[in-house]
This record gives C-alpha cells, structure tokens and sequence, in this order.
C-alpha cells in the first residue's frame, strides 16, 4: 500500500472509541484524520473531551484534533463506529448511503441479512455479502459490523467443533467485565462485591449471533447455522475480559482429547493470516485446571487473542470448555480493524474504491 487510508472514528470518546484511537494512532495501513463526538464535546480538541482510561495519554495528534459532529461530511472514506445502539440505528445507514464504509460495534445491523457480521478467523468469506447489501439498499458504501464482545469470546472454539463434528445445541454461561457496559457503565455499589445475572438484551445476542456467524454463504445470503444456543449473561467485578463457559452436544461424537488436539492444530484461514494485527497464534490452548483467567489471559496476542481451556467431558451433553477474549479489544476495536485489513485484503476498502 503507498498511501495510508483515510479514516474516522465515530464516538471516539467513549470506552470503544478510545480503544480505536489507541489501536489506529501507529496502524500501517490506517491513518486517523477526523474523530467525532456527542454535542458533549463536538468543537473541543480530542485531549479536552475526552475521560481518557487507558494508560498514559492520549496519542497527541489525535489530542489536538478538534471534536466533529457525526455527519456525512467527514474526510474520510471509511468509518470505525463505537457509537451507540440508538444513534447508529439512525447514522450509519446515512453514511452507507453517501458512500462511506462503515466498519460498526453496535447491534442494531448485526441480525441484517445482508449485513456481514464479520471475525476474519471464523467467517471471512461472509464479507461477499457486501455487494448484495449495496444493491438491495442503493448504498454506495456499506456496513460491516462486529459480534457482540461476549459472543465472540465463544465463537471461535464454537465455530471449530462446528465445523469438525457439527454442534446440535450449546449451553453458555458468561462472566462479563464492567467496561462492557462502557463509561462510566455500571454503579460501583451495584458491582463491587456481587454479580448481576442481567445484561439488557446479551442472552439473545448470545442466542442468535454465533448462528450467524457459524452460518454457511451461499448466493448472496447466510444460511444460518442449525445449532441451538442457551444463554445466561452475567456481570462480574472484573475491569475487562468476557469468559464463557460452554457445554455442547455434537452431531458427531468426540472426546476431549481429540477437541484438545483440534484446537491445537487449528490454523486461521489463509486470507488472514498475514494481516498486520493478526494475533499469532489467535487461538491460545491452555491445559491449567484454573485457566484461562480474566487477569492472566485478556492481553493475550495484543488483546486479540482468544484463550481456551478446561476442555473436558460434560456429563450432560459431550464437551465443555472455558473462553475468554478482551471484550473493547477483540470484542470491539481491534477486532474491527482486524475486519478492515481483511476488507483491504479481499479489496473491498483501499486505493481507487
Ligand atoms: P460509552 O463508553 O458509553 O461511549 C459512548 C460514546 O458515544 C461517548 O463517547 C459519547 O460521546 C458518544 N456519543 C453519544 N452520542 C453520540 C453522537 N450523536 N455522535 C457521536 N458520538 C456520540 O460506550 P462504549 O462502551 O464505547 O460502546 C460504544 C458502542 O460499542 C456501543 O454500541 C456498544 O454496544 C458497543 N460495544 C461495546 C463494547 C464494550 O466492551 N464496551 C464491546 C462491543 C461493542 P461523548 O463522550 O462526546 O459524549
């Protein structure tokens, strides 16, 4: 690539769009020109508006950038979305349609069935939709978006027994971190201490995305995966990293030790294996009886990495498992700068589009 790509962050303020800011400020490909925000801080430079929570201080050209609002108007062709569910259900069609590239961490398009709900190592061939998407809605742009950060904590050793023996139903637990909920998220009284078993809205996330994301493209469209998912969302007091325990029953039988050596010798598709933030290796095993852990295992592969272990027998249905991923890392902005380099790959996003 000779130039690097111009591109926005929606939101930029917020838990996910710091994350952005963090993960784009040194990107080779990917160059931040404009950063938007609420009326809030619209008008302000970056470093003023923003709570900044990660270590150390924002990247300075980005503190010096002044805060936009979230029109269509941004000198940028593609768009990376922390925005929330309610302002993305009404921004980012519009940006679509005028052209942009919208690469979105909110729900409201997921379940769209010509939207690609994209995570490069389990679905890569699922971005083909993209063309079908602009035709059906006379956008020049389109939307790409991102799994649920605890859907994708499970989705990737789900994906892979699917495919190695094919799953029938699957029982997830989550334990999910307070940053899922954004800044400033959830009170500290209600938190510390305690675990709240409701996450507006996660059960059926968790219920209804890995059947997509498992899902099979074919002319156009997603043929959903045939798996049942049974879900119980939960907050934890843990600052971030969603884990998931997951007890499935396969169409094909298998033990442990052959799921074990499975996840072992998976490698990811070829497409993505050379992209710039490509964790290596993606999938981490670990054979500790207490791993993988929120506090040992979130950062692992930069953040991008998925952490499984504890894969046994379940006496109920076949196998069992823990995973974990960084949920505003893997879960969300890195996981959608991954989906851009793929898009860049596959020449979706790039020079002359
Ligand atoms: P957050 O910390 O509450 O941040 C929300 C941000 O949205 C704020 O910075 C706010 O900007 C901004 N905003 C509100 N209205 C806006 C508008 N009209 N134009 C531009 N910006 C506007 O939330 P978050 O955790 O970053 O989540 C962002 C999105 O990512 C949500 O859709 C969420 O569901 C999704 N997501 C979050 C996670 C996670 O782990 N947190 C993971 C996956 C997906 P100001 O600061 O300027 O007021």
């Amino acid at each position: 690539m000779t130039r690097k790509i111009p591109v926005a962050i929606l939101a930029a303020t917020g838990a996910v769009g710091q994350r952005f800011v963090q993960q784009l400020a040194d990107h080779p490909w990917f160059e931040i020109t404009a950063v938007t925000g609420s009326p809030r801080t619209v008008g302000r430079p970056y470093g003023a508006g923003v709570n900044w929570l990660l270590e150390g201080d924002p990247p300075a050209k980005i503190a010096a950038m002044i805060v936009q609002p979230t029109e269509p108007n941004l000198d940028a062709p593609v768009l990376f979305s922390a925005l929330p569910s309610d302002e993305a259900r009404e921004l980012e069609p519009r940006f679509a349609a005028a052209g942009y590239a919208v690469l979105t961490n909110a729900s409201p398009y997921r379940m769209d069935p010509y939207v690609p709900l994209l995570i490069p190592e389990v679905n890569p061939e699922h971005s083909a939709l993209i063309p079908h998407q602009q035709a059906a809605y006379g956008w020049k742009g389109f939307i790409v978006a991102n799994a649920n950060c605890s859907t994708t904590s499970i989705v990737l050793p789900m994906q892979i027994l699917h495919v190695a023996y094919g799953l029938e139903t699957a029982v997830v637990v989550t334990l999910q971190a307070i940053s899922g909920a954004g800044y400033p998220g959830v009170a500290s009284l209600d938190i510390f201490d305690n675990v709240i078993p409701h996450i507006g809205g996660e059960d059926g996330k968790l219920e209804s995305e890995p059947r997509k994301l498992c899902g099979v493209y074919a002319d156009g469209a997603i043929q959903m995966a045939d798996f049942v998912v049974s879900a119980q969302a939960n907050r934890v007091p843990v600052l971030d990293g969603h884990l998931g325990s997951v007890s499935v029953k396969l169409k094909q039988r298998a033990t442990a030790a052959e799921a074990i050596a499975l996840f072992q010798n998976w490698r990811p598709p070829e497409i993505c294996r050379d992209l710039p933030s490509m964790p290596r290796p993606a999938l981490i095993y670990r054979p500790e009886p207490d791993r993988p852990q929120p506090r040992l295992d979130r950062d692992a592969g930069n953040g991008l990495a998925w952490t499984v272990g504890k894969v046994r027998a379940c006496p109920v249905n076949d196998l069992r498992f823990l995973a974990i991923t960084h949920n505003t890392l893997r879960g969300a902005a890195s996981g959608s700068v991954l989906n851009a380099e793929l898009l860049v790959a596959q020449g979706y996003l790039g020079e002359g589009r």
